[in-house]
């Protein structure tokens, strides 16, 4: 089955710009692995630490003319592990930096999937039961990736420009998918590498983040998200790179499309609240999305809570506060 398309893909890549797709064990099927060459070798997204994936990125680099040691850069767009996971291994075979977000790199030193142990699961009413099943899949998750050594860790900041292959790039580090996500944009080759916050075919998921450092004990993954678009429609490059599926472009397109989604989904969620009677966030999610399982409910809890918050900042809902947080109409 083809993949639906929420704007056009393009197939073919600038010279000097190579991809693969590499396995993932996820739902979400290949990861898209970049390697950038010229006057230095760049790979972006190495993929995971799990030998069908690792064979394939050095197949890839051996087709390229590329030995691992050849690399003199790696970029890791936000620390999930599709993305990472072999980062650091390829970092050590290579002697180079890791380039990342800045607010990544707690997660690239192998701290990420905190949510099912905080507090917040509890809060958003997410039951003991999967809290357990989510500890057990973080743990095997761990296990297909590298935690990277802090000397090799290299962060950056929004707008920040960094030399990769002889270009100058512009960092764009913007919350919502992950709260450090590192797109990289070329101006003058007018080519943006998205990763997974902008996506051809699927609207990224405004994943639950936990932070101590704001109210609530965590992001509004999608108010942040939708509030960072803006830029990229203003941007609006000639060619975007993601982090899965085919290249694309025309952003203004993808971005009024994304926007739409969300304002019918908000309305989608109104509609649960008040029928449901003051449901938490995951009771939300179960009526939004009955047939997902496992680790892929907490992503339906993503999207409901992104929706909430809308809704509450729209002033449509209110919280009852407790432990969980319930919500009802205003
Ligand atoms: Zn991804």
């Amino acid at each position: 089955m083809t993949a639906p398309v929420i704007v056009p893909a393009i197939e073919e890549l600038p010279a000097g710009t190579l991809r693969a797709q590499l396995p993932t064990p996820f739902p979400v099927g290949t990861v898209n692995c970049y390697l950038l060459l010229g006057s230095t070798t760049t790979v972006v997204d190495p993929g995971m630490m799990w030998s069908d994936s690792t064979s394939q990125l050095q197949a890839f680099l051996t087709v390229a003319g590329i030995g691992t040691a050849d690399v003199d850069a790696v970029v890791v767009t936000h620390g999930h592990p599709d993305h990472f996971g072999a980062a650091g291994w390829l970092a050590e075979l290579a002697d180079a930096p890791v380039v990342c977000g800045r607010a990544e790199l707690t997660k690239l030193r192998g701290e990420f999937g905190r949510t099912q142990r905080s507090e917040l699961s509890e809060r958003v009413g997410i039951p003991g039961s999967l809290r357990a099943d989510l500890a057990t899949f973080y743990d095997g998750v761990r296990s297909l990736t590298t935690p990277i050594a802090d000397h090799r860790l290299l962060p950056v900041d929004d707008l920040d420009p960094i030399e990769l292959g002889g270009r100058t790039w512009t960092a764009h580090v913007t919350p919502g998918h992950a709260t450090g996500h590192l797109s990289l944009h070329d101006p003058a080759g007018d080519m943006l590498l998205s990763g997974d916050h902008l996506l051809g075919h699927i609207t990224p998921n405004p994943v639950l983040e936990p932070d101590d450092d704001v109210p609530d004990g965590r992001r509004r993954s999608l108010s942040e998200y939708l509030g960072s678009l803006d830029r990229f429609t203003a941007m609006d490059p000639g060619l975007v790179l993601p982090g899965h599926g085919s290249a694309f472009t025309d952003v203004p397109a993808l971005v009024a499309h994304t926007r739409d989604h969300h304002a019918a989904r908000a309305l989608d969620v109104l509609d649960i609240v008040r029928s449901c009677g003051q449901p938490t966030a995951f009771e939300v999610a179960i009526v939004m999305f009955p047939e997902l399982e496992g680790f892929s409910r907490m992503l339906g809890v993503s999207e409901a809570l992104g929706h909430l918050d809308l809704l509450e900042d729209d002033g449509m809902i209110m919280r009852v506060e407790g432990s969980p947080i319930r919500f009802r109409p205003t």
